[in-house]
């Protein structure tokens, strides 16, 4: 805090630098200094508490990746994990990093927002709590303020039992994806008693797809719900164009790659995690 206070907003932290260094290298940013988090021990703890999961912000991602809390208690986020990247950029990146990068195509956020989680923000003013649906505000901004640095993420349990599911699709594998999707159903016999689905890679910040969402809560997980959740995804997403790929063919992959996570969550087993 008191390094981050010297410098006044001409410093960054240093987490992980699997972006950072990366960032710097390509002159997008000149800091004054780096401040770097590696060294306070407690930042890179993963526990339980309660009915959630606390990771430190310098948790490594294949940290947590093979924690067996998060196997047990948020598959989810162990299958985003396994999209991060490659192996050796998750032994050095952090869970912190990647949400405060906020890169519109990161799976970590987009896990984040699927399991409803929070971050916990300490600056000059302490500490502060802020929700995953109030955190991510456009391409690679985040509502962390000046000063502020990420401690903690927080996630509550996923239900036992439902089923979640991460596809994408990238040109090569580890490469960022041009469509992300997360998606979790809470399963009542073969009603849907709740669904998140989340789309990253279509516009700044990843993105709740609450209409696909409301029709599966309403007519349940078979096919013929499930193709007209997914085609309902792909009409309330407003994707942009760039060399990667065209809006339609984004909205395109919207709705292939829901079909697909929805398919198996509604085929998983209804095993407790
Ligand atoms: P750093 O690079 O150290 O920092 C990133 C930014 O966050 C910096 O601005 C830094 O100042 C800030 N910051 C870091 N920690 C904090 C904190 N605690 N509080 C406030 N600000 C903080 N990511 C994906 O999601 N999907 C991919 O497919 C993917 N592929 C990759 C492929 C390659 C070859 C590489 C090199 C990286 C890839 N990444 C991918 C990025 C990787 O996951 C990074 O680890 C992540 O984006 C940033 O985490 P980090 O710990 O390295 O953060």
């Amino acid at each position: 805090m008191a390094l981050l206070d010297r410098y006044g907003g001409d410093a960054r932290p240093l987490a992980g630098g699997q972006s950072l260094v990366p960032m710097l290298n390509f002159r997008l940013l000149s800091p004054a200094a780096l401040i770097d988090l590696g060294r306070i021990g407690e930042l890179a703890q993963i526990r339980e508490e309660a009915n959630s999961v606390v990771i430190g912000a310098m948790a490594r991602q294949r940290a947590a990746e093979g924690a067996e809390i998060v196997a047990r208690k948020l598959p989810l986020l162990r299958e985003a994990l396994g999209w991060v990247g490659h192996l050796p950029t998750r032994s050095r990146g952090t869970l912190g990093g990647s949400i405060a990068h906020a890169d519109p195509s990161a799976e970590i956020p987009m896990a984040l927002l699927a399991l409803d989680g929070e971050v916990v923000a300490t600056g000059p003013k302490g500490r502060r709590t802020i929700a995953a649906e109030a955190l991510f505000e456009s391409f690679y901004t985040t509502t962390l303020a000046a000063g502020e640095i990420l401690t903690e993420i927080r996630i509550p349990h996923m239900a036992p039992g439902a089923g979640y599911a991460i596809e994408e699709y990238a040109r090569r594998k580890g490469d960022f994806a041009i469509v992300g999707i997360a998606a979790i159903v809470e399963r009542k016999a073969d009603r849907c008693a709740g669904a998140r689905i989340v789309a990253s890679g279509i516009g700044g910040a990843p993105v709740r797809l609450r209409g696909a969402e409301k029709i599966l809560e309403r007519d349940g997980l078979d096919p013929t719900a499930i193709a007209q959740a997914a085609a309902r995804a792909a009409e309330e997403v407003d994707p942009l164009s760039d060399p990667n790929a065209s809006a339609d063919y984004r909205r395109h992959l919207v709705s292939v790659l829901v079909g697909r996570a929805l398919a198996r969550c509604a085929g998983m087993p209804e095993r407790a995690h």
